[in-house]
């Protein structure tokens, strides 16, 4: 076992090449063509079967185990964010107005590495791995869907059915040296939703004459704090932000419409219905009471990442081996974060990891999505180790 760790500290220095050509060229959700091409083509020159365009720019690439045996699914997600980088790294982006700040760079060469590594195991895996460089983890980005559905669309579980995904992120809420593994729910389900509402216009100085969809959109706003703070259990993770109010043109004018937009985040299906209950009465109720009409729109945007308790347990013992001098956090650790991993964990059991990769000393502690975002790259090789190593353990038995 400990050899996956001797071996992703020797291939270090092109993990972190890779990943520094990444983050030179980030790509937005569904546009990672340079990023997928350079996947396929270190992915052939491996002699692994390569599958492009699955979920539009999304790249598989199939590894057959020497002998017969289950199929399992690593995923990785390429895709950066519309942010300017503010780092200054010497391989800061050289894409204006897009960067990778979430560190799926790392993620990406993380998954190639894994398949340098793996497939020099072939001969001993027990079944097939089906290595998944998955598109637009962030969002839609104008699509219906976002990349884990589109894949799934594509088939990216079947033929040969996917039994169980091993997926991760580098963290960097945690410093370097923390590793987390564990059964049970990890990030939360995530929903946006809409409020359109309309009133009537009018001239600012003549209110009586208007019905005020700003005030109204006030009232809503207000309310809407009280379904996590009055109606749901105190020891159930639950959040309502609404994230955008839009309304008016000048300052003279009471306009016609208002619209909010915002997230709802649960663990708990039941903490879900009984959200999406209140916050549906809660708008309607209080829009009928300042005489506006209200539309509203509730879209799931994923499922809750739910951990397996057996591969957890496989991917915690593996974890153990690896890295005996580390204690290894293995209780809940809830982040209302989303990902779209949780819709593929709903059809084959998995488990997600997560890598601390802070190091404040360095100044590289700042948060995901942040334009100063950045990571200590030696967490690349604890990523690496882990992959392979538990992905070696699921096929061994
Ligand atoms: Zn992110
Ligand atoms: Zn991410």
């Amino acid at each position: 076992m400990s050899n996956f760790l001797e071996k992703a500290q020797e291939l270090f220095p092109y993990t972190q090449a890779m990943r520094r050509d990444f983050h030179m060229h980030p790509e937005l959700g569904f546009n990672e063509i340079r990023t997928g091409g350079i996947v396929a083509k270190e992915l052939e020159s491996l002699g692994i079967e390569v599958t492009k365009g699955v979920g539009k720019t999304g790249v598989v690439g199939f590894l057959e185990g020497a002998k017969p045996g289950p199929t399992i699914l690593l995923r990785f997600d390429m895709d950066a964010l519309p942010i300017t980088e503010d780092t200054g790294a010497e391989y800061a982006s050289q894409n204006p107005g897009v960067m990778h700040a979430c560190g799926h760079d790392g993620h990406t060469a993380i998954g190639l590495t894994v398949a340098k590594i793996l497939n020099e195991h072939r001969h001993e895996l027990k079944g097939s791995i089906k290595f998944c460089f998955q598109p637009s983890e962030e969002g839609t980005n104008g699509e219906e869907i976002g990349g884990a559905l589109m894949m799934m669309r594509d088939g990216v579980l079947e033929n040969p059915k996917v039994e169980k995904t091993l997926s991760l992120h580098l963290w960097n809420d945690k410093p370097l040296g923390w590793l987390h593994v564990a059964g049970g729910p990890v990030m939360a389900g995530a929903d946006l939703f809409i409020v359109k509402l309309t009133g009537k216009g009018g001239h600012g100085a003549s209110p009586d004459t208007t019905i005020d969809p700003v005030v109204c959109a006030a009232q809503i706003v207000t309310a809407l704090q009280t379904i996590v703070s009055r109606n749901i259990e105190p020891l159930k993770p639950a959040v309502v932000s609404v994230t955008s109010v839009h309304s008016g043109t000048a300052f003279n004018i009471i306009p016609q419409t208002a619209e909010l937009n915002g997230t709802i985040r649960t663990f708990d299906p039941q903490v879900r219905k009984l959200v999406h209950e209140r916050f549906e009465s809660i708008v309607r109720g209080t829009a009928q009471a300042m005489g506006c009409e209200a539309e509203i729109t509730i879209k799931q945007v994923t499922a809750p990442v739910i951990n397996n308790e057996d591969v957890a347990a496989s991917v915690l013992q593996s974890a153990q081996a690896l890295f005996p001098d580390t204690e290894i956090a293995s209780s809940q650790y809830l982040t209302m974060g989303a990902e779209d991993m949780g819709y593929m964990q709903e059809k084959a059991d998995g488990c997600y990891f997560f890598i601390g990769s802070a190091n404040a000393e360095k100044n590289l502690n700042y948060n995901h999505h942040h334009p100063k975002f950045d990571f200590d790259e030696r967490a690349l090789i604890a990523g690496v180790a882990l992959m392979a190593g538990a992905a070696a353990d699921l096929l061994k038995e």
